[in-house]
């Protein structure tokens, strides 16, 4: 069995969904789960959604959400025939769930609205996929992912709860490979034990894969990109970026860890625990060797480059000049754990401490509070967070000639520099 992850632009429009059916039919016969993220920008349009309803603009809210309802049936009715109306019963429950929640006030915070609403995106674009390859005679069976994957409540970020999720699979999941080749479900998206929507936090799906790859055995999992495979650097940032076609999985968590954006920082561990390959594949040129990654070790591999933007300082000194010690320290991680708030940097000194963290605002908002109340917080937003793998020298100059470096970190393998972002620009228009 196979688990393969299509991700959002490999199904954002009526030519990419014929071409994944394409790609589909080459693996005629065989088992395969798989998971399909929402259409192109559906999310991001999704959270626009979640935006309006919570700042009170309901109309606004209402207003968006029908442009996404449109958008789905146009691209339904421009694939389907005979499972049309099949499909747009199915996505008019989809519509009607979220609808009903915008029509109400919002009461509850932010993110349980997020995920309540942003979790349609991938229910809507799984219902369109499946009745199309079922109507072209690639038969499969769609699962609502919520059924499965049971998370605690910490909405947009949950946590899986393995055991019960790994008794769904065996007893729903398994019992349905008897009679189909292909179940296909949604990546990113989980219930809770109340039956309310969760996330799994942005590009979640690749990490619902590898879950489903770790609990049903698979013998390999893909992920289905637009881009040839992985590069050593997002070469929308770096022109120059080149191709990586085999990486360990230590590498790779490495990789994620500092924010490369191409695969999920949760997505390794559960193929490492079996040693699960995975194949990063561009779905444009399924010919392409793509990028392997396993557990064998990998050597001469070029500078690796990840560049975080939006990172916020927080800088955090002892009100009276005196040191800050291991309280005050011990203090700011319990505060950061309360807040599921995660360093992306922390560097310690005499009488200050200084974190990096992504642009959360109400997060950065509650911690800067809480921590002021004990220490003096100077909050920095615009920055960026530049790490370096595999660094020399020049590459290094290379990147930083000319900028602010606010804060250096640097072990024999790793470096990272905080710079401030309007210099970046710079760097890109090189
Ligand atoms: N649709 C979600 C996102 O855009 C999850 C995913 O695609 O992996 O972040
Ligand atoms: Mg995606």
């Amino acid at each position: 069995m196979k688990v393969f992850k299509f991700g959002g632009a490999s199904v954002n429009s009526v030519e990419r969904i014929k071409n994944m059916a394409e790609i589909m039919r080459q693996y005629n016969g065989e088992k395969l789960m798989v998971i399909v993220s929402a259409m192109g920008k559906t999310t991001n349009a999704l959270e626009k959604v979640t935006k309006a309803f919570c700042d009170g603009h309901k109309d606004e809210a209402l207003f968006l959400f029908e442009q996404l309802k449109q958008q789905h049936l146009t691209t339904a009715k421009y694939l389907l025939v005979t499972n049309y109306l099949s499909c747009e019963v199915q996505l008019k429950d989809f519509f009607t769930e979220v609808e009903w929640l915008l029509h109400d006030k919002p009461v509850r915070e932010y993110d349980y609205y997020y995920d309540q609403v942003v979790c349609a995106g991938e229910l809507f674009s799984t219902s369109i996929v499946s009745h199309y390859l079922n109507e072209k005679g690639i038969a499969n069976k769609w699962i609502d992912a919520r059924d499965i994957i049971r998370t605690d409540d910490d909405f947009r970020d949950a946590v899986i709860d393995w055991k019960f999720t790994m008794n769904q699979v065996q007893n729903m999941i398994v019992p349905l490979f008897q009679e189909n080749n292909i179940i296909l479900t949604q990546g990113f998206i989980g219930a809770t034990d109340e039956n309310e929507s969760t996330t799994l936090g942005r590009e979640g799906s690749d990490y619902t894969a590898a879950l489903f790859a770790n609990m049903l055995d698979a013998e390999s999992q893909t992920i289905w990109k637009d881009v040839e495979s992985v590069m050593n650097a997002d070469p929308k940032q770096f022109p120059g970026a080149v191709a990586i076609e085999e990486l360990n999985y230590n590498e790779v968590i490495e990789m994620a860890y500092y924010g490369a954006q191409v695969i999920h920082p949760k997505t390794i561990k559960p193929l490492q625990n079996k040693g699960i390959p995975l194949y990063v594949k561009c779905f444009l040129d399924p010919s392409l060797k793509g990028t392997i990654i396993h557990d064998k070790p990998v050597h001469g591999l070029p500078p690796i480059i990840v560049l975080k933007e939006n990172q916020v300082l927080l800088e955090m000194s002892s009100m009276d000049f005196s040191f800050v010690g291991e309280q005050h320290v011990s203090h700011l991680y319990h505060l950061m754990e309360k807040l599921h708030v995660k360093p992306n940097l922390t560097q310690n000194g005499a009488i200050s401490f200084l974190c990096v963290i992504d642009e959360w605002p109400e997060k950065i908002e509650k911690l800067a509070l809480e921590a002021s109340s004990f220490l003096d917080v100077q909050v920095t937003k615009g920055l960026s967070l530049l790490t370096i793998r595999h660094y020399n020298k020049e590459i290094f100059e290379y990147l930083t000639q000319k900028k602010t470096i606010l804060l250096r970190q640097q072990t024999p393998e790793t470096i990272q520099v905080l710079l401030q972002q309007n210099r970046m620009d710079e760097i890109q228009n090189n």
